[in-house]
């Protein structure tokens, strides 16, 4: 039930009951403007739940400016990460929520329980805690504002009305629609002026052209994927691949994936080098000669079936010696192992992805309160806004971070 309003409009009501909508409901509610916030879903925080494997990586530990992507200001996208330093964002989940944290060996950061429910009661407990309110199964359909400077209008799918005097709209992107996030909130802000840039599927699998891979499907290993534009590698980032039955997937694959989604996909290419459990000098290897076979000798270092997807590209027979092998014959193979050319066609889409690139241009928000410059009152939080994060807790580092702008901000301009 949504209760009355506290004799006028809302202070602040936020929609969406995700990551960056509960932050933003629990700093303004902190700050002495109590949040209403508005969940489509009976419960909020689903993507949380899903998370990291159903395990929750909720930060990384460590951050640089190449770990975000947005067609905006990069330096916008710093200065709103250093307003809360990730060593503070942790201190928050450790010691207000009480959440004991682990930094794994790739470096991202989980609960110690592994259990994505103890952040969501965490989050919903400080929210209680601050004064906040969230009512779940409450999808706002309608955002309209009541002249310039009246309070904004919410109907809910069911007919009830709410007012707020501002509003965080926090209600993510097009990733994962089951989850609850279905682009209502790019409808909402367009409706008030905002431009979108455009939307595409990130951090997610890619499809494979050619129908050989699908024989690998369930094979995973390390590998380094380059992304080529011409004779220039424009991209490269190494790490865990895995093969599926439609293509490629893994952090490796998904980290490079907005390379090859939407309108700037066309000439990018994707290039592997396969590195299992640390690839030799292939060129040395292979120019050893004796009587070991090929297949014998490139199973020592990468899966048996990749051994021998890899040397029929190369035209290669697995039990031929590396005594005889040309030197064309080497160069093919070489060229397998270390640049091995991925045709793609296209992506899994939203129905996989674990963001959605493109959103609210952040030339459109005030640096310092993520506030709408055309819409005053109206903030902006999370992954509606054009900045994404790589693989590795980031995504939920800008969630956090923004939120907390957003909501802190809100609270700042209703006590003047
Ligand atoms: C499978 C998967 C795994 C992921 N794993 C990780 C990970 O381990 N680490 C990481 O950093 N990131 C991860 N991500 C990305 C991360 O979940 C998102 O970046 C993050 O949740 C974005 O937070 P948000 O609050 O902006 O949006 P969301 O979490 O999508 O929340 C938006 C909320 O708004 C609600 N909403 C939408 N429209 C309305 C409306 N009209 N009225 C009321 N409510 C509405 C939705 O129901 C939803 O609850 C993963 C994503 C997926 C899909």
């Amino acid at each position: 039930m949504i209760p009355p309003e506290p004799g006028g409009p809302w202070p602040c009501v936020v929609i969406g009951g995700g990551a960056a909508g509960l932050l933003a409901g629990i700093f303004a509610s902190r700050g002495g403007a109590p949040a209403l916030v508005l969940e489509t879903r009976k419960s909020p925080g689903a993507k949380i739940r899903v998370s990291g494997g159903a395990r929750c990586n909720l930060l990384p530990s460590e951050i640089a400016p190449e770990d975000f992507h947005t067609r905006g200001s990069t330096n916008v996208v710093r200065n709103v990460l250093q307003s809360w330093p990730l060593a503070e964002v942790r201190r928050f989940f450790e010691q207000e929520l009480g959440i004991a944290l682990k930094v794994e060996e790739t470096g991202k950061v989980f609960p110690v329980s592994d259990d994505p429910r103890e952040v969501v009661l965490g989050l919903l407990g400080a929210l209680a805690d601050a004064g906040g309110i969230l009512v779940g199964s409450a999808r706002v359909a309608t955002l309209q504002r009541q002249g310039p400077d009246g309070p904004f209008e919410m109907q809910l799918e069911d007919g009830r009305i709410v007012r707020a005097r501002r509003v965080c709209l926090a209600t993510g992107g097009l990733s994962l629609p089951k989850t609850g996030s279905d682009g209502r909130g790019f409808l909402f802000a367009s409706s008030l002026g905002h431009s979108i840039l455009p939307l595409r599927p990130a951090l997610v699998p890619l499809l494979a052209l050619e129908p050989e891979w699908a024989t690998l499907a369930g094979i995973s290993l390390v590998a380094r994927a380059d992304v080529l534009r011409g004779d220039k590698r424009v991209d490269s980032r190494q790490g865990d691949f895995l093969f599926t039955h439609k293509g490629f997937s893994g952090p490796v694959v998904l980290d490079v994936s907005w390379h090859f989604t939407g309108e700037t996909s066309a000439d990018a290419r994707l290039a592997m080098a396969w590195l299992g459990d640390g690839a030799p000098d292939w060129e040395a290897l292979l120019s050893r000669g004796g009587r070991q076979t090929l297949g014998g000798t490139l199973r020592e270092h990468l899966p048996r079936r990749l051994v021998h997807v890899l040397l029929a590209r190369a035209g290669l027979e697995p039990e031929g010696a590396l005594a005889g092998l040309s030197r064309e014959g080497r160069k093919r193979l070489v060229r397998e192992l270390s640049q091995c050319e991925l045709k793609l066609a296209g992506d899994e889409g939203y129905r996989t992805a674990e963001v959605t690139d493109g959103g609210v241009p952040l030339a459109e928000l005030r640096t310092q309160t993520l506030e709408s410059r055309n819409v005053p009152g109206l903030h902006f939080a999370g992954e509606i806004v054009d900045v994404c994060g790589r693989i590795g807790g980031y995504n939920f580092l800008w969630a956090w971070v923004s939120g907390r702008k957003a909501g802190t901000a809100i609270a700042s301009a209703n006590r003047q």
